[in-house]
């Protein structure tokens, strides 16, 4: 007799699941997930099942002894299938938490990080909530920029991304989240938006540095290196930023970057170099200066 765990694994193989005739409970799903290799492998395990009974987790709680029925079960196989391959459960279940708001995640966007909250919160603490235009350059799911215009209903926000499938996306975000005060355009950085001009610019671009060792671990393997490496040192980009900047903010307007919890120093002399003024860094949830930004006030 094969364990559960055995079917589970060899189910994407057959074409009638085996549990149809003995079937499994939620707790004997989890408890045979086998996603050892993930450090978070008990909340992989209960999101995937969660999804794939489409309940909310605390239903697993609640019915631990509940039977799964089999379609059930062969979708949580073959999602744990996928997890155990390393791919992010973002991906896997195409739907990622970020601020307030729960986005439509794809294979071509960036995930959203809970550190990229910080760069939200200093936004939203910088600037009054009268209306506004604000821009996210490399906008992806189309989280900060979304996150900001759930919060700020008189800003107008921009979010801009090359990859026209993200902006697509982020519009799909945008859509059912019933956000009127955002537009997604496709534009490289500040090619589609000459003459325009932001009291805010907010970034969260890629800026780790080619070859770095962290590119072949975990979510970032599956995530595109487009949305992730910029250049030898991880600054081409948010250098391309800085220098540009300027021709698209206000007086008085304000730029804040993401950056690699190393290039706070190398961002802030950039920014200075640059001519802006009130320079700074903040500190991300695991203590690390994670954004940097400055005031344009020529
Ligand atoms: N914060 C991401 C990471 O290091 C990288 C995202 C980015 O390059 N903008 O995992």
């Amino acid at each position: 007799m094969p364990s559960i765990a055995e079917l589970l694994q060899h189910a994407e193989l057959v074409d009638s699941p085996p549990w149809v005739t003995k079937m499994a409970s939620i707790a004997e799903l989890l408890q045979h997930a086998e996603l050892a290799d993930s450090p978070s492998a008990q909340l992989d395990a209960e999101l995937l099942l969660a999804a794939a009974l489409g309940k909310p987790r605390s239903y697993l709680r609640t019915w631990p002894e509940r039977e799964v029925a089999a379609d059930c079960a062969a979708v949580f196989a073959a999602h744990l299938a996928r997890r155990r391959n390393g791919e992010p459960i973002a991906y896997i279940l195409g739907r990622q938490g970020f601020w307030s708001l729960d986005l439509d995640v794809a294979s071509h966007t960036l995930i959203p990080r809970p550190d990229t909250e910080l760069l939200v919160e200093t936004a939203l603490a910088l600037l009054p909530a009268n209306p506004v235009a604000v821009l996210d350059l490399g906008t992806g799911t189309g989280a900060i920029a979304l996150a900001l215009a759930c919060e700020r209903p008189a800003w107008q926000v921009t979010g801009v991304d090359r990859v026209v499938e993200a902006v697509a996306l982020a519009e799909v975000n945008r859509a059912r989240l019933q956000l009127g005060n955002a537009r997604f355009l496709a534009s490289h950085w500040f090619a589609a938006l000459a003459g325009q001009r932001f009291q805010l610019i907010v970034s969260n671009p890629p800026y780790i540095a080619a070859g770095d060792p962290h590119l072949s671990q975990g979510d970032l393997r599956f995530e595109p290196s487009s949305a992730l490496v910029a250049g030898v040192d991880g600054l081409d980009d948010i250098r391309l930023i800085i220098q540009h900047a300027p021709q698209h903010l206000n007086a008085g307007g304000w730029l804040l970057l993401e950056h690699g919890f190393e290039q706070a120093e190398a961002v802030r002399e950039l920014l200075s170099t640059q001519g802006f003024m009130a320079v700074e860094s903040r500190l991300d949830l695991g203590g690390h200066q994670r954004i940097s930004l400055g005031q344009w006030s020529l």
